[in-house]
């Protein structure tokens, strides 16, 4: 097995977090994504990225079990589902996550968005943290006003706030007053989901030919170029192993600026102040 990746950032409260992990959004095959985590332990991954809609939580926990890695290396995430904010349903949702993870603590648990009851389902994560049962906490798909929201009522700030972010929507206003505030930036959907043609983008191509690197790896360095923590996902060994491989370089403050360029404000994910979807996904499905 090559060395862990551990390069890390700590957050506010000292715990620090590994800036590469694998998501597993969309990962619904069960032995595609122990094969998957197999993979990506095997090339030194030590924190992956799940949340109870996902509905993979379990897979996970074969996958790290099969993997023959211990816990306490791993760094292990989840998020609370819209319909299961508020205060006391978070908590069972956590207890849940919990055990569908074979685990009796996270290291980092998130409000998936900004749906409604979000400040009570805080104020529970704030207890699971105080407990001990969670090592960090945080928030997800959070905008300025809703972080304003949190420090308005006096409550502990998020350590950190997952959201969507690559070349074409850097969130730079976000981005600005996270750093300002203390607030890591965790980019979801790092490389554009697959929905864009950033790949075939001259700039990253220019790059990746002075670099001998992967359009992709250009990408994920210019996300740690940053100070964000990335979370790239894929079913295939020989990618993860790709995505790995963006420590050993570095863009310059010139490269930084011309990948600027491509900043072309498209959201690709849902808009996290869209309230009908906020309020849809809120409605427990009957089953
Ligand atoms: P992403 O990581 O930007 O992109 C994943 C897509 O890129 C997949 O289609 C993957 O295909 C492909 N890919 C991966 N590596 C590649 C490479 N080196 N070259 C070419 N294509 C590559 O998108 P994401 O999965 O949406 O985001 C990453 C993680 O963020 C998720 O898995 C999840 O953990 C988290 N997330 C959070 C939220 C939120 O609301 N908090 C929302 C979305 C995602 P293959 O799998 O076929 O390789």
């Amino acid at each position: 097995m090559v060395k862990p990746l551990t390069e890390s950032i700590t957050l506010y409260n000292g715990v620090e977090i590994p800036k590469l992990g694998l998501g597993v959004f969309l990962m619904k095959d069960e032995e595609e994504l122990v094969e998957a985590v197999k993979a990506a332990v095997e090339v030194g991954y030590r924190h992956f990225d799940t949340a109870k809609i996902y509905g993979n939580e379990e897979y996970l926990a074969r996958g790290l079990k099969e993997s023959g890695i211990s816990r306490e290396e791993i760094f292990l995430t989840s998020k609370v589902w819209n319909y299961d904010l508020g205060y006391e349903q978070t908590k069972i949702a956590f207890q849940e996550t919990l055990d569908r993870l074979d685990t009796d603590y996270l290291d980092l648990y998130l409000i998936h968005w900004a749906a409604p009851k979000y400040a009570e389902s805080w104020k529970a994560l704030i207890e699971l943290y105080e407990e001990g049962r969670v090592r960090a906490i945080g928030v997800s798909n959070f905008q300025i006003h809703h972080l304003e929201d949190l420090k308005n009522q006096e409550l502990m700030q998020p350590m950190i706030n997952q959201i969507e972010t690559h070349p074409e929507f850097p969130q730079n206003e976000l981005h600005e007053y996270m750093k300002e505030n203390g607030i890591v930036h965790e980019a979801w959907g790092p490389l554009g989901q697959g929905k864009t043609d950033l790949f075939q983008q001259p700039v990253i191509l220019g790059l990746a030919d002075k670099y001998g690197k992967t359009p992709a790896q250009i990408i994920l360095r210019w996300h740690l170029e940053r100070g964000e923590v990335i979370i790239p996902k894929s079913v295939r060994a020989s990618r993860i192993q790709e995505n790995s491989e963006v420590f050993d370089f570095s863009l310059t403050s010139n490269e930084m600026e011309l990948m600027a360029t491509l900043n072309t404000g498209t959201r690709y994910g849902s808009d996290p102040d869209d309230q009908e979807r906020l309020k849809q996904t809120s409605i427990r499905p009957e089953n």
